[in-house]
Order: C-alpha cells, then structure tokens, then sequence
C-alpha cells in the first residue's frame, strides 16, 4: 500500500545517494522526452512526489503487455513497483490471491480515493458478460467499479486502447476499449501490441513529477511518444526519399538496407517512439532487424490488409502530389508521406481521429 512517505524519502530510506538520485532523475527526464536542463525541475519535484496507488486491471489480453512491463529497463521494475508507485493490485505480479487479492484492491482505492491511477490492459467484452469474469465480477463491472475513485486512468496496449486483437473481426466477444466504457475519467491510451515499456513507464513518471497526465493527441496518445510517425524518425528514410525499395525480403535492396515500404511497411501512417527509444534496453526495433513495421500501435491495425501490402499510392498521379507537396522529383513515398500528413493535419484541426483504414481508402 500507498505509505505516505515522498519518493525522496522512500528513496533515501534505500540507500540511494544524491548522485544516484539524480541520475534516476535524468533517466526519468529522458523517459518523458524532457530537455536535459529540466532534470534540477524534476528532481524537486520528485522530492517531494508521493508515490501513487496503482491498481493494475487485466481483461481479455494474453498478458504480452505485462511481459513488456517487466523489460522495463530504465528504472527497473524492482525500482518501478518499491520506488516510484505503489503497485498494489496486479494479478500476474501480486502475491496474493483470492479473497486476500480483492481486499488489497478494495482497501488501495478506499485508502487512496480521488487519488490512485487504474492501470488496464486488454479489452473489455460487452457481448456476455460472463466472457471474462475475476472474482466472479465481469469485467465491465469490475472496470466501472474500480474507476469511481481513480485520478485518472491509463489503457495499456491497443486492445485496451483500442480494443486490439479481441476485437478483430468477426470480434466474437463484442470487444470494445477502456474509453468505450469510462467516460467521466481522464483516460490515457498508451497502444502498441505490446506498448514499448519504457513509454508505460514514463506516463507514470509524468504523473508523479506533474501530478497530472501528459498532453494527449486526438487519439488519447502522449504527444512525447506517440508525436511523431516511425517514419519521420526511420534511419532508413533516406532510402525512401531516394527511392531505393527492398522489393522482396531476400533481395539485394533488403541486404544493403533499403527502405522497406514495398514488402508492406506501416512507418508511415504510424505513431510510436521503436524508432528512437527502441526495444530490449535499446537495442533495436523490428525495421532494424529487416521487417517493416506493422502499425501496431493504430487503431484496427490488425483488420486494416496483410501486414506485406504495400501501402496504397495517394489521390491522384505520384507526379501531382508531389508537386502539390512541393516535392517534384521525389520518391512516390514521400509523395504519400505528404498526403498522409496533410489527411492527419487536417483531421487534427477538426479533432477527428485518423486510422490507417481512413489513410488507405482516400488512396
Ligand atoms: S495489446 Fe497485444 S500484447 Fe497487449 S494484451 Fe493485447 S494482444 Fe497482448
Ligand atoms: S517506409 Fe518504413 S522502412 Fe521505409 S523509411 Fe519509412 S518507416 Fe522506414
């Protein structure tokens, strides 16, 4: 449970010098794409920062975010649970079960009421609700429940974001997402299947130096992480824009590196941070290793074609759009690049939400 005492002292209480304090403060700065001269910000503020109830809910998932939790390198996990919250429900990493389980999560939102974060990932099934039971509560029930008193509420995954793989079609559970369900919370929607843990991380991290959540995109999205597209960060993108295509897996394009738009790459339409944060302590992310990605962190990605389609070319001749982008001469793909901005652009200034279904179909 919650202890009361700030993170500075529960810090100092472990053994943590000034300089490793700092340190963690920097890894925290970084985790929240801060500037380097915010870390002095952070560090007061981390001071005197209470560490926050977190109650973790687990609906229909196969437990892959979880899993990427536990890579979460910077801080440790150990650090993650003892160190920056109190991590008091969660039912593949808590001790207890059963009756003692539903206690510690009644007794964490009594104790922390209007204050603790409900962390959630999978979806939720609104066809029966006797799908997906916990404690013979549905799931549904057991969400709406544990949400009354929460500050704020963070769907981890695209099946809680956005309802993921449970929902694909023919969805035979009647999948639908945490924002689906929770209206009268603050709700953040960290997708990706798995989401990259050190962006779970760092949502937690901005709660606990601001005391508040992170500014969103129109889709419910850190703007810090999921800003950008993998394809604005991909060190492969000077191929693209020179036109030099893999055109299978195993052809000369592919062993000298070339941009893997052809063999279905989804860098284009999707927003995520495997570009620059990576995977597995940094060490690379799934373009690296010679697969394009698959848009996983979009809504419906896994109904929106084969993840080899190329995506479609945009209105109109390659030649017009590029004109129109001011880009005569380039590659057709930054000539869709272009056009998929334009399409996100417009649709933010409406605060529409653009899908990649929406992206391919005024192609
Ligand atoms: S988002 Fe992916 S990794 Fe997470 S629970 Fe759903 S299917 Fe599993
Ligand atoms: S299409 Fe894919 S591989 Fe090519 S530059 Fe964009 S993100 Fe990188």
């Amino acid at each position: 449970m919650s202890s009361g005492k700030t993170l500075g002292e529960v810090l100092r209480d472990q053994g943590v010098s000034r300089r490793g304090f700092l340190k963690f403060c920097t890894a925290m700065a970084s985790m929240m794409a801060l500037p380097p001269g915010s870390v002095a910000a952070v560090a007061a503020a981390l001071e005197k920062a209470r560490r926050p109830s977190v109650i973790w809910l687990s609906f229909q998932e196969c437990t892959g975010c979880t899993e990427s939790l536990t890579r979460s390198h910077t801080p440790t996990l150990e650090g993650l649970i003892l160190g920056q919250v109190s991590l008091d429900y969660h039912h593949t990493l808590q001790a207890a079960s059963g009756t003692a389980a539903e206690h510690a999560r009644m007794q964490a939102m009594k104790e922390n009421h209007g204050k603790y974060l409900v962390v959630v990932d999978g979806s939720l099934p609104l066809g029966n609700p006797g799908y997906s039971t916990i404690a013979g509560i549905s799931n549904v029930e057991m969400l709406k429940e544990t949400v009354e008193g929460a500050a704020a509420v963070i769907a981890v995954g695209s099946c809680a974001a956005f309802g993921g793989i449970p929902m694909a079609q023919p969805n035979p559970t009647g999948a639908v997402s945490v924002s689906q369900i929770v209206k009268d919370r603050p709700v953040v929607n960290v997708p990706g299947c798995p989401p990259i843990p050190v962006v779970i991380t760092g949502v937690l991290a901005h709660f606990l130096t601001f005391g508040g959540l992170p500014e969103l995109d129109e889709l419910g999205r850190p703007l810090a992480f999921y800003g950008d597209t993998i394809h604005d960060r991909c060190y492969r993108r000077p191929f693209y824009d020179q036109g030099l295509f893999a055109e299978s897996f195993d052809d000369e394009g592919a062993r000298k590196g070339w941009c893997l738009f052809k063999v279905g790459c989804k860098g284009p339409v999707t927003h995520n941070a495997c570009a620059t944060t990576k995977w597995n302590d940094g060490t690379s992310f799934p373009i690296e290793s010679g697969h394009g990605c698959l848009g996983c962190s979009e809504p419906n990605f896994w109904d929106a074609g084969s993840f080899y389609k190329p995506l479609s070319a945009p209105t109109g001749t390659i030649n017009q759009v590029a004109a129109g982008a001011a880009l005569g001469g380039v590659a057709a793909g930054a000539a869709v690049a272009w056009h998929n901005r334009k399409i996100r652009g417009e649709a933010r200034a409406k605060h529409e939400p653009v899908t990649l279904d929406d992206l391919e179909k005024s192609s």
